[in-house]
């Protein structure tokens, strides 16, 4: 991974070692300049958040997981700042509910987009999509419209984790299902998901897998009755409170 080295001990070594492989990323040319700043305002929510996993977040993973098991096409949505972060997990999240790994960039040139898809390759992944960008989002300016026509274009169901907010609002216009995850439960993305999940991507990747893991064998009835009972609204005030009152 990279070369630096942070004891265990250090108080803040998983928010270290995270800033260093966002760092990695931008060397690597995987992350954007502008990754860096996204992943410093989400650095803040975590700590509000005790940079841990609420019960809220954890219910929308595991409905977010019901999602994906009942999806005919569900494709991961995959950006510089993730890639960089967790692109083992996302490689297996993929493997577990059988989904699509689709490279998505905001500020899309071909190198990163290839860099993309070879660290994922690197981390384990088969089929990369997002290169062939034949299909087209509506509503948004030709650069950012672009998917592959046979995967972001086909699903039903996509993961979205730190999506723009104009694109998660042009996807669920298209009517798909949206699993967003965002640390800010204010921003539009998590504002416009069908389920919005406030935590670190570092954390919700992994936790999404086991639930599909522990789902897999659930009958159709049950997968609809976690996705039904899960209340957005719901979600977005409990990790606002948690930001705002400390009330974990
Ligand atoms: P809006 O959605 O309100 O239009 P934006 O999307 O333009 O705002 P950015 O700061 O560009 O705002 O988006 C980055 C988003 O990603 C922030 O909401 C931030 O909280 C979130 N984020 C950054 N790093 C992580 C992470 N590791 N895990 C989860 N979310 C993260
Ligand atoms: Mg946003």
């Amino acid at each position: 991974m990279s070369d630096i080295e942070i004891p265990e001990s250090h108080p803040r070594y998983e928010s270290l070692l995270t800033r260093h492989r966002i760092e990695d990323g931008v060397e690597k040319g995987i992350t954007s300049k502008q990754g860096l700043i996204a992943q410093g305002r989400g650095e803040a929510f975590d700590y509000l958040l005790g940079e841990k996993t609420t019960e809220s977040a954890d219910a929308a993973e595991r409905a977010a997981a019901a999602h994906f098991l009942l999806a005919e096409h569900p494709v991961i949505s995959v950006n510089g700042n993730v890639a960089a972060l967790c692109p083992g997990e996302l490689v297996e999240l993929a493997e577990v509910v059988g989904a699509d790994l689709e490279v998505n960039l905001f500020n899309r040139t071909p190198e990163r987009m290839q860099a993309i898809v070879d660290h994922l390759r690197e981390h384990g992944a088969e089929e990369v999509k997002g290169l062939t960008a034949d299909g087209r989002i509506p509503g948004l300016d030709h650069e950012r419209a672009k998917v592959d026509a046979d995967g972001i274009g086909d699903a039903d169901v996509v993961l979205v984790p730190l999506e723009d907010g104009d694109r998660a609002e042009a996807l669920s216009e298209m009517g798909k299902i949206e699993l967003v995850i965002d640390l800010n439960p204010l921003s539009r993305s998590a504002q416009c998901a069908t389920v919005p999940i406030v935590d670190n991507v570092i954390r919700a990747v992994p936790n999404i897998t086991r639930h599909a893991r522990e789902l897999k064998g659930a009958s159709r009835e049950e997968l609809e009755a976690i996705v039904d009972g899960f209340d957005r609204e719901a979600a977005l005030a409990a990790a606002e409170r948690a930001i705002r009152d400390g009330d974990t």
